[in-house]
């Protein structure tokens, strides 16, 4: 799923290419994607002739806001969701879904004055859009994340470190496969409870997450990381079977020997 890193990637198309350009007609066919009583017919009165004029993101939030005092569009990629700016996609990768074109696909769109569009292509149906979301739901960005905040955050929870890490509410935008890796470069067990990491265990993870989204940003995404997702196999750096556990509801790989 869309994580971090792809989000950006989507932003990042957004600011290219999608700004600046007159809405002539917004394409809302299904009005489950649309959330917080948001209507296709609302979304339509909303940003019809309006223009997009700076595209944010808060963790894995697209927030896009929109010209005269408009509103802000929020748009979640969900498991599927992928952004695409006149044929050009950005977010999920192609290993976790189909990169077809399939019409039924096509959540949300926006056609521009000039002939292209925007879209939001959605297979599994579990993105989003909104207007105006609540920003402050989210904590602060993990590319934002200070060694201070994420002292805070651990110091308060009995909860597994990785629970923590993976709460939106506290840190936005770490999900399942980044916060195994960081976990995995920083030497600490995904199941420890928060409040026992040690502070120079904090100071590590702090750099082990700057590292693991810098590193795996100029790989190609969250998927690239170092640590093998696959029952039974080797620890790269000390050989031992990796351990493979379900913490804070999700499928968790870690190495019993050099993780603790
Ligand atoms: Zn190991």
């Amino acid at each position: 799923m869309p994580e971090i890193l792809e989000v950006e990637a989507a932003r990042a198309v957004l600011e290219a290419r999608a700004l600046d350009r007159g809405i002539a007609r917004v394409h809302a066919p299904d009005a489950w994607f649309l959330k917080r009583g948001l209507t296709p017919r609302g979304v339509r009165s909303a940003l019809t002739n309006r223009r997009l004029e700076r595209a944010r993101r808060r963790g894995k939030l697209l927030l896009v806001d929109t010209s005269n005092d408009g509103p802000v569009l929020g748009l979640h990629l969900g498991m599927s969701g992928r952004i695409v700016v006149d044929g050009e996609a950005a977010g999920d990768p192609l290993v976790y879904a189909s990169n077809r074109a399939v019409r039924q696909w096509h959540r949300f769109g926006l056609h521009f004055t000039d002939g292209g569009a925007l879209w939001l292509r959605d297979p599994r149906r579990l993105g989003a859009v909104e207007l105006d979301p609540d920003e402050d739901r989210l904590g602060p960005d993990a590319f934002a994340l200070t060694k201070a905040h994420l002292a805070a955050v651990l110091g308060r929870s009995r909860a597994p470190v990785k629970a923590v890490l993976m709460d939106q509410s506290r840190i936005a935008g770490l999900g399942n496969l980044l916060v195994d890796e960081a976990l995995f470069r920083a030497d600490i067990d995904p199941a420890r409870l928060a409040l026992t990491v040690p502070v120079d265990g904090v100071a590590g993870l702090h750099r082990a997450i700057r590292t693991t989204l810098r590193t795996l940003a100029r790989r190609g995404g969250s998927h690239t990381g170092d640590l093998p997702r696959e029952p039974g196999a080797p620890c790269p750096r000390d050989g031992a079977t990796l351990l493979r556990r379900t913490i804070g509801g999700r499928t968790t790989y870690s190495c019993p020997q050099h993780q603790r």
